[in-house]
């Protein structure tokens, strides 16, 4: 709309009729106030404005208008009597749009001053709409990128805190982020760790491929770790993370699954040994079995009792295979329960050696060393001679050619400490800390000997329930100690379980 001012009614009158014959809306004032006032409260596109005017003139109004953001921009175009008063026009309205034509208009040109005001301001207004727009696009992008941050920045920190390898990548293939377990098998943030020959590449498969792939790779693979220069079995996860049905980004996992498949693969071990273990009495058993059979036919009743006796004796290995075999699976269901009570540690230990000299008559002897313990121990008595039938029986298996076997007792502070002392093949350092795992044989003799790996875990779990502290010293070629101790101060203990 356009609003003209001018004292003078007939003026406004052929403006207006001018304007409107060519459409335009206008809207009219007779004084510079009342055009001040209405240009407050309306939208003008343009002010049509006559300097000489009773009270406020032309340029007072254009310097009020100036004065105001809403209007300030307003183009205007001054009526003038003459060229002179021209120079007065820029005085007071720098800003706006501004012209002037002098009097009498000329129609023609005042229309088209008009026009090109009228389409400028338009123009204007456009442009101010769209930068409005753009500014509000640009704070809404500002917005999503702000919290596009901070989620980014909380899923680094998560990625951080998990105990796995943790990485991000582009639909590329290419490393964005990585955690700091990273680093135990890349040098490089860029590069993926290396992978076992065997394992097909699947990291690099993946980099290749990525970009055409769409669900989660899943997969066990062997990666090199730094520090030991040895491959560990991992878990690899990678998910697509994906934005309007395209992939953009994945997120990437290396779980340590090294232990597991080491317990597995030692139980499928196991399990062999295990059937192989239990078949070999067995067929002594037949064995005799089939000879008393023979004998007692021949009427040769004479020699039966001794293959009785050797039936027997394979009878008690397949029974004490049996019972460690069913202590495993209680020590895997927590159901393994010590019965403690007080308890004479030496009659334990004689009972001990006892056993050991029945089950192998002929073979080397069993010396008793070290204090001698009268105080009554809080203890379950079948567990630690299990545990003392345990460590004299793989003491003499892994000692062929030594003469003797040393156990030995020593009390200390709180404990007393029981020792079982061999002169055989011993034990390589690196292996010693695992011979109390389960199913773990020392490769080097497991050939040899034969065993389940399963003794001295059952012994280690025993012990644990007692409170008790075990170990081992060896040396190879020289021989083994295994040790084990248990507290004196019983009634702490008893205290304790009966609080
Ligand atoms: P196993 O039935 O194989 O003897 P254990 O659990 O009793 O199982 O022992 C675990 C492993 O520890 C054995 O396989 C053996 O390699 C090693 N070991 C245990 N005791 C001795 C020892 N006195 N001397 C040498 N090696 C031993």
């Amino acid at each position: 709309m356009i609003l003209i001012v001018d004292d003078k009614k007939e003026n406004i009158f052929s403006l207006k009729t001018l304007l409107e014959s060519k459409n335009f809306e206008v809207d009219t004032s007779l004084s510079g106030e009342e055009a001040l006032k209405k240009v407050l409260r309306k939208d003008y596109a343009l002010i049509i404005l006559d300097v000489q005017m009773p009270g406020m003139d032309g340029f007072e109004v254009a310097e009020a208008l100036s004065g105001y953001s809403k209007t300030k921009d307003i183009p205007v175009i001054f009526l003038t009597a003459n060229n002179t008063d021209k120079k007065f026009i820029t005085k007071g309205y720098e800003s706006g749009g501004i012209d002037y034509i002098t009097k009498p208009v000329d129609p023609d040109i005042l229309l088209l001053k008009v026009r090109t005001f009228v389409r400028l301001y338009e123009q204007t207004l456009s442009l101010n709409e769209a930068q409005q727009k753009l500014q509000l696009e640009i704070e809404s992008r500002k917005q999503a990128q702000e919290e596009l941050k901070t989620q980014v920045e909380h899923l680094h920190s998560t990625m951080e805190s998990l105990p796995q390898i943790a990485f991000t990548a582009d639909n590329q293939g290419n490393i964005t982020f990585v955690n700091h377990n990273w680093y135990k098998y890349s040098l490089s943030s860029a590069r993926f760790p290396e992978t076992h020959p065997d394992d097909l590449n699947a990291l690099q498969n993946f980099q290749l491929n990525c970009h055409s792939l769409h669900a989660p790779v899943e997969r066990e693979i062997r990666i090199k770790e730094i520090e030991t220069n040895t491959f560990r079995y991992h878990l690899l996860r990678i998910i697509p993370i994906a934005e309007e049905n395209k992939v953009c980004n994945w997120v990437g996992t290396l779980t340590d699954i090294n232990d597991q498949k080491l317990v597995e693969s030692k139980k499928d071990e196991f399990l062999s040994i295990a059937s192989h273990e239990l078949k070999t009495p067995l067929t002594g058993i037949k064995a005799y079995i089939q000879l008393v059979e023979r004998v007692v036919t021949k009427s040769d009743v004479p020699t039966a009792p001794l293959y009785i006796e050797r039936a027997k004796d394979e009878v008690l290995k397949l029974e004490s295979l049996i019972a460690d075999l069913l202590d495993i699976s209680k020590i895997q269901n927590g159901q393994l329960q010590v019965n403690k009570k007080e308890i004479d540690l030496e009659k334990i230990i004689s009972h001990a050696i006892d056993t050991i000299h029945q089950t192998y008559p002929s073979s080397l002897a069993i010396e008793r060393q070290g204090d001698l313990f009268d105080q009554p121990i809080y203890a379950d008595a079948m567990r630690i001679e299990q545990v003392l039938v345990n460590f004299l029986t793989n003491a003499i298996k892994y000692s062929p050619d030594a003469e003797k076997v040393i156990i030995k007792t020593e009390v200390q502070e709180d404990d007393i400490l029981i020792a079982v002392q061999d002169f055989g093949i011993g034990i390589p350092a690196e292996k010693q800390k695992h011979i109390f795992s389960k199913f773990y044989r020392v490769e080097e003799s497991s050939l040899k000997f034969q065993g389940l790996g399963i003794g001295l875990y059952i012994c280690a779990e025993i012990l644990k329930q007692h409170q008790g502290n075990f170990g081992v010293e060896s040396k190879v070629g020289e021989g083994t100690t295994i040790y084990f101790t248990l507290p004196i101060k019983h009634h702490i203990t008893y205290a304790k379980a009966t609080y």
